[in-house]
């Protein structure tokens, strides 16, 4: 997850490169599925890990606890000095409000003034205190139970280490899922060094238990501008070891390495985006011909567009408007401007409570479809009045104005779930007339002269990932596309990715799916050969053209 609110969206150049199917690892995946009992074939699966080409055919068991990775001590070449490029929008939106649970109020001390070692030795890290360690494991271990996907491909791929030689750069949020990415990564093979792209999200006693494994962590929550350019520096720039890989979530990695270290850039073997705006970032470096090393585009993969945007939205409005208000939803009256995917999954989960559900739309085809799902399209104005919620989720701007925040009833709640801060125009609500009052955190009372209060939450930005947590099973799903890039692009024959950015191949996002399925014992039906034939289609997919919209 990685929308960025606060700045217009960027253009994602969809007509990126797609793989032929015959030419990569994915090709390879057409073997695997879902066998009758639901579990993923493990004789299929190994199969196709010993297939995959490795540079180093190491083959030693993994062991977490007593691995080490060899890391030299880290030269001190950053100081705190301002660096010259601002800290980026995604870095700075809060990804959850519960992101840490510990409290480190008492430990004001910043973490680069301090001098820790983990219990091998090691102090190649800086997390707020390597004693949470213990109570980040316990984190970790709970994200792992909804993220058996991920664990499978672990235990399955790891003899094969396919990851081995691959020294991974990573900057992504610090939570317990991305741990079991990181974890997995480390266990096919990898050696990490991990930075935070957000300086708020940061679970500490996770960074912690990552530090104590042996993963060089360089995040805590709360980071400065000037410390999170400081962790990306601390984890390229060390003595004695040059990264081959980056997974980035927002491109600040991607830029860092880029201007500041162009040889260890031009031997990158390849770049896994998670982002909008660090795909987009990627797309007009492409363009301008300066991008001198293969990308993958995971943001725009099937498996990570439908289900963030969708389902995790269809559970994290409800998380976001509870957390916030306590609001009670059977009968209150609610309007969701946009049924885009978002707005989908906002207007489902609010019906399934009792809410009734208006919807604007400017596309007839999506007003439509919200029509046949059961839903009023209005203008926003025939309602204003009327509504107890307001949900934004077009992407667009100024979809709610301040004569719209002026005509709304007392107690209205408004939020928006869409990209940028502008959807709501909250500047409008800065003036001498009005009093803003903070009633919780992300919560603003915005108060009329007569009395009147709207509730504001999160000031505009984006609710979920503002104001609640992203349920683990959607990040599985994000983090397992982008393990099997790493692999893709880290096994790829040479001249398989050229320069440029590359979306994932249809069967890979198939198999993402396909590794999912088992949580739920889902039985998929298998081709006979005959309908293969009469479809004109391989039994092992991909079973859609690239142009299919899900
Ligand atoms: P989408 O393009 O599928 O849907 C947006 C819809 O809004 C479209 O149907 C469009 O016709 C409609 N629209 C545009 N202007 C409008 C207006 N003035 N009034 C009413 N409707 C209008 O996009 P999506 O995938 O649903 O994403 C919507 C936004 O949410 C984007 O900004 C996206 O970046 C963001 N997003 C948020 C999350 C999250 O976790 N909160 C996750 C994914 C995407």
């Amino acid at each position: 997850m990685s929308e960025t609110a606060g700045d217009a969206k960027p253009e994602v150049k969809q007509a990126s490169k797609e793989v032929k199917e015959s030419e990569n690892v994915a090709e390879k995946y057409s073997a695997m599925t879902v066998s009758k009992n639901s579990e993923i074939n493990m004789g299929e699966l190994s199969s196709v890990f010993s297939a995959v080409p490795t540079h180093k055919p190491v083959k030693k068991q993994i062991q977490f606890v007593e691995e080490k990775q060899e890391f030299s001590r880290f030269p001190t070449k950053t100081g705190r000095r301002s660096l010259s490029r601002s800290i980026s929008q995604s870095s700075t939106d809060s990804y959850s409000s519960a992101a840490s649970y510990t409290d480190s109020s008492d430990d004001e001390t910043s973490p680069r003034d301090k001098t820790q070692v983990n219990s091998k030795g090691s102090s190649d890290f800086c997390v707020k205190n390597i004693k949470q360690a213990e109570f980040g494991r316990r984190e970790i271990e709970i994200a792992e139970q909804d993220m058996s996907a991920l664990i499978s491909l672990r235990k399955r791929a790891q003899s094969e280490k396919p990851l081995a030689g691959a020294k991974i750069v990573g900057c992504t949020h610090i939570t317990a899922q991305t741990a079991v990415l990181i974890e997995t990564l480390v266990a096919l093979g990898a050696q990490c060094r991990w930075t935070a792209c957000n300086i708020y999200s940061t679970q500490n006693e996770v960074a912690a238990a990552l530090a104590e494994r042996g993963v060089a962590a360089f995040a805590w929550k709360g980071e400065s501008e000037d410390d999170f350019w400081w962790c990306i520096d601390r984890c390229v720039n060390t003595e004695g070891w040059q990264p081959n890989m980056i997974l980035d979530d927002g491109g600040d990695l991607t830029h860092w390495v880029y201007k500041k270290y162009p040889n260890v850039f031009k031997k990158i073997r390849g770049i896994v985006e998670e982002s909008v705006t660090g795909v987009h970032r990627l797309y007009q470096l492409s363009k301008a011909g300066k991008l001198c090393v293969p990308a993958m585009n995971v943001n725009d993969s099937v498996t990570k567009q439908k289900f963030d945007n969708l389902y995790c939205c269809r559970e994290s409005i409800l998380d976001g408007l509870k957390r916030t208000t306590d609001v009670m939803f059977g009968g209150k009256q609610v309007v969701v401007c946009g049924y885009g995917e978002v707005g989908k999954g906002c207007s489902a989960a609010l019906k399934a409570l009792g809410a009734v559900v208006y919807v604007t739309e400017i596309d007839p085809i999506c007003a439509l479809q919200a029509c046949m799902d059961g839903f009023r399209v209005v203008k926003l104005n025939e309602v204003i009045r009327l509504v107890d919620v307001i949900i934004t989720c077009t992407g667009n701007k100024n979809v709610v104005t301040r004569d719209q925040l002026d005509r709304m009833k007392n107690g209205c709640i408004v939020c928006n779930m869409g990209h940028s801060n502008t959807e709501i125009d909250v500047a409008s609500l800065r003036t001498p007339e009005l009093t803003w009052e903070r009633v919780r955190s992300q919560v603003d009372h915005v108060i009329w002269p007569d009395g009147k209060r709207v509730i504001l939450l999160a000031e505009g930005r984006l609710l979920n990932l503002s104001c609640s947590t992203v349920p683990t099973f959607v990040l599985s799903i994000t983090a397992t596309t982008q393990a099997l890039a790493l692999i893709e692009l880290y096994n790829a024959p040479e001249g398989r990715y050229k320069q440029d950015v590359y979306l994932l191949p249809k069967k890979m996002d198939e198999y993402v799916a396909s590794l999912h399925l088992a949580t739920f014992d889902a039985h998929l039906t298998e081709l006979t050969d005959e309908q293969a034939k009469y479809l004109g289609l391989n039994k092992n997919g991909p079973f859609k053209p690239n142009y299919y919209r899900y």
